[in-house]
């Protein structure tokens, strides 16, 4: 396992990062803002997930970073699987 899996499932259990379900993300180009997961800086290079909760907190990972908390946080809750597509199946096209 690599380091950051391990730093990112200690701030799991010691509860610095929240395992409960996230309520929505979005995807930005980094700015220089610390991983809340790994403690580097999200660069300009970098894509960032900003993962925000429905009480208010709101976090930025790196694209891994986001994957491993993601499969941390649900082992914690109990809820094993793999990464779950949010994706919606895509409208039906209407014809013309
Ligand atoms: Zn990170």
């Amino acid at each position: 396992m690599s380091t950051d899996h391990t730093i990112l499932t200690d701030k799991i259990a010691r509860g610095t990062l929240p395992p409960s379900p996230h309520d929505h993300t979005s995807l930005r180009l980094g700015n220089g803002q610390l991983c809340d997961g790994c403690d580097k800086a999200v660069l300009g290079a970098d894509t960032e997930v900003a993962v925000g909760f429905a009480h208010g907190l709101a976090l930025r990972f790196h694209v891994d970073c986001f994957g491993i908390w993601h499969v941390a946080a649900r082992a914690a809750t109990g809820q094993v699987g793999e990464l779950r597509s949010t994706r919606r199946p895509a409208a039906p096209r209407v014809q013309q």
